[in-house]
């Protein structure tokens, strides 16, 4: 597939591209699916360095199930961090595999326009997508400036 050439403020080495897909593919093997069977891992970049991990986690009454996104980014709120830059999900779809409609606007709050988020497969990267290209004019902590005190 190929995909359009996009310019990132923040680019992350090719060394911590290809050790968040390492992490997110270690981690997907840890996903608890018993009903969809389908593992999804994700792995986080922060600024620091510091990668932050989550599967996705089902339950027996499925609307409170966790995707792996969302388990990624309580890791690194509870680390101590608060902003993604870069993002990598696996599973193993036979398509491009992309953040749901809830986890693009959970990556948002932390994310920028431009952060990169990848979408792999078993054997690697796929695609690669602008926070703006998967949710697109979308809603943030800016729109509430004045707002919250
Ligand atoms: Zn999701």
């Amino acid at each position: 597939m190929s995909h359009p050439i996009i310019e990132f403020s923040q680019t992350p080495s090719e060394h911590h591209v290809q050790e968040l897909f390492q992490q997110a593919k270690a981690i997907q093997a840890r996903a608890y699916a018993p009903y969809s069977h389908f593992l999804v891992g994700a792995a986080i970049l922060s600024p620091s360095g510091n990668i932050y991990v989550g599967c996705n986690v089902e339950n027996a009454a499925y609307p409170v199930g966790n995707c792996a996104e969302a388990s990624a980014i309580a890791a690194m709120i509870a680390g101590g961090e608060k902003e993604i830059l870069a993002l990598v999900t696996i599973c193993d779809s036979a398509e491009v595999g992309t953040c749901c409609g809830g986890c693009r606007q959970r990556v948002r709050e932390f994310a920028k326009s431009d952060t990169a988020i990848y979408a792999c497969g078993p054997g690697g990267i796929r695609a690669i997508f602008t926070m703006e290209q998967l949710l697109p004019t979308s809603f943030g902590p800016d729109n509430l400036v004045g707002f919250v005190s």
